[in-house]
């Protein structure tokens, strides 16, 4: 079952439930707490998977407490030493309110409410989105990957339109995870086409992996691109070269 079908609501309407189990929970860390409500409900909670839906309000902050005090046991390990150094000393807790409430934030809220419109003038014509910037961060080292996304859109008179500014707001939302960037732009490509139903899609994505500057081997210029091409797009290679034209036209302008 694709992930992207799992609907998570935008808005929460419902009132929270009370945790059934809120006795037995009593000294068992959050993330277990939370672990086992997505075991419960045989979900999968891969780097690169929303588990937003099984966290309650308000437990994001005891979320970020427990990450920061593991983060402190690193720090510890890595023989810091964190009440001298001013530098350190709120490392922990900075690095894991980074990694819960911003550069992992896909992980941890809803999907962003993306409000459709029939396409009345039925529009017909390519159209490009982009490039649209990409944070996110390698799975493999938690390591930055730094890009950007190019969208091509073919439209009929049944697909839905997103308004422009939800392109980026949706690619910030699936890319804010550890992830590979093979599976980050299969996972954008999912959510665009379940939620537009386009008779064509097109993504292209290019971006620096720090884990190849920083460590490895210490490569500073290679660059992944990678893309995917759905529907008009794997049939029509006329269709794939206006794509890439006007891509290209649009990273010219830059
Ligand atoms: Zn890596």
């Amino acid at each position: 079952m694709p992930r992207t079908t799992k609907r998570t609501p935008s808005k929460v309407s419902t009132k929270p439930t009370p945790r059934k189990s809120r006795k037995s929970d009593e000294g068992v860390p959050l993330s277990q707490v939370i672990r086992r409500r997505i075991q419960a409900k045989k979900a999968r909670f891969h780097a690169n998977d929303n588990i937003a839906q099984f966290i309650e309000p308000g437990e994001i902050d005891g979320l970020i407490d427990e990450v920061a005090s593991k983060l402190q046991g690193v720090l510890e390990s890595l023989v810091i030493d964190t009440e001298s150094d001013h530098n350190t000393r709120g490392t922990a807790y900075r690095v894991a309110k980074m990694y819960v409430n911003e550069v992992f934030t896909g992980r941890y809220t809803p999907q962003p409410s993306l409000t459709r419109f029939p396409n009345v003038s039925r529009l017909n014509e390519l159209m490009i989105i982009g490039p649209i910037a990409v944070k996110s961060a390698c799975s493999h080292h938690l390591c930055p990957i730094m890009g950007r996304v190019w969208i091509g859109v073919l439209p009929d008179k049944q697909t839905a339109l997103i308004g422009l500014s939800k392109y980026a707001r949706i690619t910030e939302w699936i890319m804010c995870r550890p992830q590979i960037q093979e599976e980050a732009v299969v996972e954008l490509a999912n959510i665009l086409e379940e939620k537009m139903k386009p008779t064509g899609l097109a993504l292209v994505m290019e971006a620096d992996h720090f884990c190849m500057q920083w460590r490895g081997v210490k490569d500073l210029n290679s660059k992944m691109v990678n893309s995917v091409m759905r529907g008009s797009f794997l049939k029509d290679a006329n269709l794939r070269r206006e794509f890439l034209a006007l891509m290209d036209k649009q990273q010219g302008k830059q």
